[in-house]
């Protein structure tokens, strides 16, 4: 131990709770959620509602866990005043989304905005702030985003939407533990591939161990993070994309259990911990949108709609097209900025000019939008606002980056373009990324496990997991009221118990830190931007050494650092998925910014297709699914149908 080691130890504050490793708590429940974050919440309350014994287990606290606990502020979903339909929404969507996802999400995610209303959460302008702003319903009083016309995102006063939520489940009499992070499902006779009956589980305040049992279990942990880049100092200032406390951990254990995992191979350029707090700095997209972007001598940057003709006034920009949408690039910035740039038209830095848009939308952007997107409350509008900056009189600047780096995820102001950073750096797609493989059922391969969210292949956004959790909830009460009892394998509780317990009262000489670091090593090298088979072989062989050396050398002091050490484990079993399926995918795709070296001809028809991996007997199964698999056997032809024939309610 060195000086300072030392020092510290000697300083540190004793364990605040009382510790009991191994000590055992068994919990049943007809339905078991593991992550009560949106999807899990929103699954629970429906079950509930139907009269089933319903236990939500969550890693952190529910009132505020999860990438929605600190807020919403757009609600996208096909409703009643929107001129889009529930077929549109599956008609025009970028390759590799799972169709059936999108029809259900459409299908449910309006009536489960109704439902957190009755909750007591603000969706309309109840208090008038708005009165006569182009973007708002005078009779219903609702605000919309984006496309004035299409109204089909809505701006709603999400901040507390979580402590709704919370107390819903409280008054349906659901039951919660909280801060037991799920480590492993249960096997029925303890097989992989057999009957999911429930979960183990681990306190993460005093270590008790806990087994919970169940005739239907749903994960709903989201999709993994910092699996390239990890910096634990910067994460106070990174406000960036999603709850740190979300490690892939539903993937990994459905992976171990033997569930069947798609499009894992996918991941997306990142900036990680480096980048501003998002919505932070001047910016005109996504919560941003329709602002004003103006050069360092205050000359305005134009807006051009969808192809590309200039739009001349600020109304105009959200009734051309809105940003995005189906079908193509949607309204932004002039697409040649970055060369207009390099041609000195307009000079760096630019600033977002809020003094310069209408009053009714500069206070929906930062107000109504900044005050209740997640986590910029605090970070952004509160901070900002206290020491001084005035929106109606301030602009706000704009990252600074090089025109061409600027320019080189599509159109220059983009979602993606601000995140920018070094290429290797990389991180699991934002929306509709990997994850675990779920039909119309929204059920795994296998029996007993479901998936909802960010947790499922092609799951995405706050609107989206809300719509899916409220859909599952159904299944899952139909499923375990006709389900049989579940009996766990006791031997596979007592190796879960070994493997968890492993580093109390270790010698070791690594902490869980340099453990993670080591492991974002191996990712950035082996499983980077760009691949090929060897290199992701010798990344394997990385890990497995890591596994086998650093891991079982990793020392924990208390039970907080244990579940740490886990999520390293956890991390670990998710970067050997995505290297199984990149080895898997024999062709670059750009869709899935996916580039092969050893395989480049880009997006050959024949790896038109989904690849699915999973355990079997502990070898690695590679597998496949059509582009569209939704609609094939043993499924109707149509959406509707399958809907109709799915649907429990
Ligand atoms: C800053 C920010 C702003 C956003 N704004 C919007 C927006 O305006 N509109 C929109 O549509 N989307 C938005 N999103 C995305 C949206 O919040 C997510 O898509 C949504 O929360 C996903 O829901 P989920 O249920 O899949 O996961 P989450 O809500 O993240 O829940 C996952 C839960 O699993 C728990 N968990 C993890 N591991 C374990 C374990 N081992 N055991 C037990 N529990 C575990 C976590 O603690 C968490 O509670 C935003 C996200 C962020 C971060």
């Amino acid at each position: 131990m060195t000086d300072y080691e030392e020092l510290l130890e000697k300083n540190m504050p004793a364990w605040p709770y009382p510790v009991n490793y191994g000590k055992e708590n068994e919990v049943s429940a007809d339905i078991l959620i593991v992550g009560g974050g949106i999807a899990g919440c929103h699954a629970a309350i429906n079950a509930a509602k139907r009269g089933m014994k319903v236990a939500v287990v969550d890693k952190a606290p529910i009132v505020r866990s999860g990438s929605g606990g600190a807020g919403v502020d757009h609600w996208h979903c096909v409703n009643p005043y929107s001129t889009t339909t529930v077929e549109d929404s599956v008609k025009h969507v970028p390759p590799y989304s799972m169709g059936h996802l999108r029809y259900i999400i459409q299908k449910e995610s309006w009536k489960a905005l109704l439902d957190i209303e009755k909750m007591g959460v603000k969706i309309r302008d109840e208090d008038d702030e708005f009165v006569g702003a182009p973007f708002r319903d005078e009779e219903t009083k609702f605000l919309f985003a984006y496309d004035y016309n299409r109204k089909d995102v809505f701006r709603i006063l999400g901040a507390d939407i979580k402590p709704a939520m919370y107390k819903e489940l409280k008054r349906l009499g659901v039951e919660l533990y909280e801060r037991i992070m799920c480590t492993s499902l249960l096997n029925e006779e303890g097989k992989q591939g057999s009957r999911i009956v429930g979960a183990t589980g681990m306190n993460i305040r005093t270590g008790e161990f806990y087994i919970f049992k169940a005739k239907a279990t749903l994960l709903s942990t989201a999709q993994p993070l910092k699996i390239w880049v990890f910096n634990t100092e910067l994460a106070g200032a990174h406000t960036a994309h999603d709850d740190p406390n979300l490690a892939g951990d539903g993937n990994a254990m459905g992976w171990l259990a033997g569930a069947e995992l798609a499009m894992m191979e996918r991941s997306q350029q990142s900036s990680g911990p480096f980048r501003y707090p998002a919505y932070g700095t001047g910016n005109m997209s996504n919560t941003w949108f329709p602002c004003s972007i103006v050069d360092a001598d205050g000359k305005e940057i134009p807006y051009v709609d969808r192809e590309g003709n200039i739009i001349e006034t600020v109304e105009e920009r959200s009734l051309r097209g809105g940003a995005g949408g189906p079908g193509g690039p949607g309204v932004g910035l002039i697409r040649d900025l970055p060369e207009r740039i390099e041609k000195g038209e307009y000079k760096l830095p630019f600033y977002a000019d809020l003094p310069g848009m209408p009053e009714d939308e500069r206070r929906a952007i930062f107000g109504l939008m900044v005050g209740h997107e997640g986590k910029t409350r605090i970070p952004v509008y509160e901070t900002y606002t206290q020491n001084g900056f005035d929106p109606d009189k301030d602009m706000l600047q704009a990252n600074v980056l090089p025109p061409k780096l600027a320019g080189k995820s599509g159109p220059w102001w983009d979602h993606k373009s601000n995140l920018h950073s070094a290429p290797q750096w990389r991180d699991t797609a934002f929306n509709w990324g990997g994850g675990l493989l779920v039909g119309w059922d929204m059920k795994s391969n296998l029996e007993g496990l479901f998936a909802a969210g960010n947790q499922t292949a092609g799951g995405g956004g706050h609107a989206g997991a809300a719509g899916v959790g409220r859909y599952v909830g159904r299944i899952l009460a139909a499923y375990a009221s006709e389900a049989s009892d579940p009996v766990v394998e006791r031997k596979q509780v007592e190796d879960e118990k070994e493997r968890v317990y492993a580093p109390v009262g270790r010698e070791g000489n690594i902490g869980w830190k340099e453990l993670q670091a080591g492991l974002c090593r191996i990712m950035q090298d082996y499983c980077g931007e760009y691949r090929s088979e060897e290199v992701l072989k010798a990344g394997l062989w990385y890990l497995q050494s890591i596994k086998e050396g650093e891991a079982s050398c990793t020392y924990i002091r208390n039970p907080h650092e244990l579940a740490r050490y886990l999520e390293c484990m956890v991390r670990l079993t998710v970067s050997e998925i995505m290297m199984h399926a990149s080895i898997a995918r024999k062709a670059s795709s750009k869709p899935l910014d996916f580039k092969r070296l050893d395989c480049s001809d880009v997006d050959q028809e024949e790896w038109t297709k989904f690849v699915t991996v999973k355990m079997e007997d502990d070898e690695v199964k590679v597998g496949e699914k059509p582009i569209d698999f939704w609609l094939q056997e043993p499924y109707a032809p149509s959406y509707e149908e399958n809907f109709k024939n799915y649907d429990q309610e």
